[in-house]
């Protein structure tokens, strides 16, 4: 897991191939097309030099060392999708809105990780069989976890009431910025038009259509 780890600071300066036997080269398909023209760091580099750094750094090493290979990657796409149902990828976001559902993905994520296992009526613990992208086509048993749970917005809620009982002249300062922030909604930015008009308009280009064919 630490090899692996450690060729990261290789894959970002395009270097596949690795000089541990433990990790010798990358997990991932020979790169083509779009994959092959990313923008890599320039071997040598600052930010290359400086991002080793980081990833090579003592305490760092000794977390990844406990990381289990399997168990990682399934609640790491547990968590990206997660926060694709905070953050959807079809909607835009300013940076303010994407800060705050990121944020949010990751309370709601670290509130219910260690959920019970959900039981049938009669006491039985609940699972389910998946087959996960990562094992390619084999199967894992995944147990089903309770319901998750929403507690932490009542947090929230309370946490801003507290400080807005504390300084409510310092949270109005901030609240009209973050209206601001927020997208304006879809119905807004588009005029209605009246229904039977809307009808004129298309059996007149309908007609249209049809003198052209
Ligand atoms: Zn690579």
């Amino acid at each position: 897991m630490e090899a692996k780890w450690r060729s990261l600071v290789n894959h970002i300066q395009d270097i596949h191939d690795h000089d541990t036997p433990a990790f010798s080269s990358c997990a991932h398909a020979p790169l083509e097309g779009d994959q092959r023209d990313k923008e890599w760091l320039e071997p040598g580099s600052m930010a290359a030099v400086k991002l080793e750094g980081i990833i090579t750094r003592t305490s760092l090493l000794k977390d990844v060392r406990q990381l289990s290979p399997q168990h990682q990657t399934y609640s790491l796409e547990a968590f990206h999708s997660l926060i694709l149902h905070f953050a959807p990828k079809h909607t835009g976001f300013s940076y303010h809105g994407m800060y705050s559902r990121l944020l949010l993905a990751a309370l709601h994520y670290n509130y219910n990780a260690n959920r019970e296992t959900a039981r049938r009526s009669d006491g039985l613990e609940r699972y389910s069989v998946r087959y996960p992208r990562f094992r390619k086509g084999a199967w894992v048993v995944v147990p089903i976890k309770e319901k998750a749970s929403y507690g932490y917005a009542t947090s929230l809620i309370e946490a801003l009431r507290e400080s807005y009982m504390d300084s409510p002249k310092a949270l109005q300062e901030v609240s009209p910025n973050l209206s601001a922030c927020a997208p304006a909604p879809i119905a807004k930015s588009f005029q209605q038009i009246p229904k039977e008009e809307a009808v004129s308009l298309y059996l007149a280009q309908q007609t249209r259509y049809k003198k052209l064919n």
